[in-house]
């Protein structure tokens, strides 16, 4: 199983009308993501995309593939334990 650890959290985009919030996402290994999450009230992934500037934190090729939407849960569990997701 491949392992996440998200070190960075950074807000990139909210809207409150529609609870959706956009935020990148670091990873130990340096690679990124960004995930579009909805607030109600429980944070919930809605997507996942790569950012095409940085390879991929699975397959390692920089482009495109659909790796990161196989691991959502796990991805959405490591941003939880990093305690970085807002209240
Ligand atoms: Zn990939």
């Amino acid at each position: 199983m491949h392992q996440f650890y998200v070190t960075d959290l950074q807000k990139s985009d909210t809207n409150e009308k529609l609870g959706l919030h956009q935020f990148l996402v670091t990873f130990s290994d340096k690679t990124k993501c960004r995930i579009f999450y909805e607030k109600n009230p429980d944070w919930k992934i809605s997507s996942i995309t790569r950012l095409l500037s940085v390879p991929c934190p699975i397959c390692r090729r920089d482009y495109y593939c659909n790796c990161l939407d196989r691991f959502t849960d796990e991805i959405h569990q490591e941003v939880q334990d990093s305690g970085l997701l807002p209240e």
